[in-house]
């Protein structure tokens, strides 16, 4: 049905009108267990109460100043951030590509405030997704995102994903960065091991090169750690770029660096209206405060690790549908056999209640609210075998 919106996507015939915690209602009054959350975005769940509470205190106050004058909440935010991470500097973005453009800006305003403006090429990864900006398509190198938009964007050396040698040699006098995902989501959600991303941080150290995390969809809690590359220990970063989760629904996100890698970059070489609207912070503060309360990351490991574990009897169980189960905490994909599709198994488990996403590398997508519990793994593990049952080739 032509509809005045653009056809960039496909939604399904179900129209949402509220939600409550980990489901969705839609407007009869169908409940669905969501297990997507808006692409691993309503950390919280929806409606969560301190979240709405601080957002309409917050709608009666003050909406909008821009960046001219100084919001409170964003020095508030940017103070638990950098006390909870490797991170001196922040900057608010209102979205993951646009906090990945500010990345890849001050990777490379970095070099050139050292006087090597000639050092300005990034190393990418294929599977990667860092966002639809210009800068981010090709920074992905996602053909499908490419292709009809013009001549590619000059700068960016794609490896393949897992080849140390490829690499190794990718590496030139001209390399300003790397720029990872710590697990890639939409490209298949492959985790990279520990063990890599410290390959990496000692690889950058050797070279002089800059360590880009991107973490706009592992890093708020989602693996069970704040951010994904912890897990790794020693593995930090100079520079970051979060979003999806930190706004908990609310758009927002952020780029974070090291005084090192951030100090350069000064008044009138980047900006934004919108990036860090008190709207935003009062959200983007409760939603911090929530991630990191006394227990609430534990919970995610714990709920996760009861997922993972019944997913793996599932994936058991159907043997000749699922070929992997794959992840990290609460990031987790369910890589389908060949002939069976990604997208229609979420069909399937919509036709269950269970709402449920497609990523690259036909895998099917789950990233719940992190406040979830057992009760919901259960549900959405019952509803994943009868939409597999049902499941048919093609
Ligand atoms: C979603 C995503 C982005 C882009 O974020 P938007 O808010 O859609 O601009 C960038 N990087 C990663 C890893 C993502 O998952």
């Amino acid at each position: 049905m032509p509809t005045p919106l653009f056809d960039t996507y496909a939604p399904p015939a179900q129209i949402f009108e509220r939600g409550e915690g980990a489901y969705l209602i839609e407007r009869g009054g169908e409940k669905y267990l969501d297990f997507i959350s808006g692409i691993a975005v309503n950390a919280l769940g929806h409606a969560h109460p301190k979240a709405v509470a601080a957002l309409k205190a917050q709608a009666d106050k003050l909406w909008h100043t821009s960046n001219m004058f100084t919001v409170p909440g964003q020095l508030e935010l940017a103070a638990k951030y950098c006390k909870d991470s490797f991170a001196d500097r922040v900057f608010f973005t209102n979205s993951g590509t646009e906090a990945v453009e500010c990345a890849i800006k001050t990777a490379r305003h970095y070099h050139y405030a050292k006087g090597r403006p000639d050092r300005y090429r990034i190393i990418t990864f294929t599977g990667a997704f860092h966002g639809r900006t210009f800068g981010a398509i090709n920074a992905g190198g996602n053909p499908a995102y490419l292709e009809g938009f013009g001549p590619r964007m000059e700068g960016f050396d794609q490896v393949a994903f897992g080849d140390h040698d490829a690499l190794k040699a990718a590496i030139t006098e001209e390399t300003a960065a790397i720029i990872v995902e710590p697990v890639q989501g939409e490209g298949g959600v492959r985790a990279i091991p520990d063990t890599c991303l410290r390959g990496l941080r000692e690889l950058c150290d050797e070279h002089g090169l800059l360590l880009i995390y991107d973490e706009v969809q592992s890093g708020a809690g989602r693996t069970g750690k704040l951010w994904a590359h912890e897990w790794a220990g020693s593995a930090q970063p100079d520079i970051m770029a979060v979003a999806k989760g930190v706004g908990g629904g609310f758009p927002m996100g952020a780029c974070l660096t090291t005084d090192e890698a951030g100090a350069h970059m000064v008044v009138g070489t980047h900006g934004s209206t919108f990036g860090g609207n008190p709207l935003a912070m009062a959200v983007g503060n409760v939603v911090f405060d929530e991630l990191t309360a006394p227990g609430f990351l534990e919970h995610v490991v714990e709920v996760s690790n009861f997922l993972t574990q019944q997913l793996h009897g599932l994936a058991d169980t159907h043997k000749d549908k699922v070929a992997e189960v794959r992840g990290k905490g609460l990031l987790v994909g369910l890589k389908l056999q060949d002939g069976y599709v990604n997208k229609s198994l979420a069909k399937e488990a919509r036709n269950h209640h269970l709402l449920i996403g497609a990523a690259g590398d036909n895998v099917a997508r789950m990233a719940p609210p992190l406040i979830i519990e057992e009760t919901h793994a259960r549900e959405a593990v019952n509803a994943l075998d009868a939409a597999l049952s049902a499941l048919k080739e093609g």
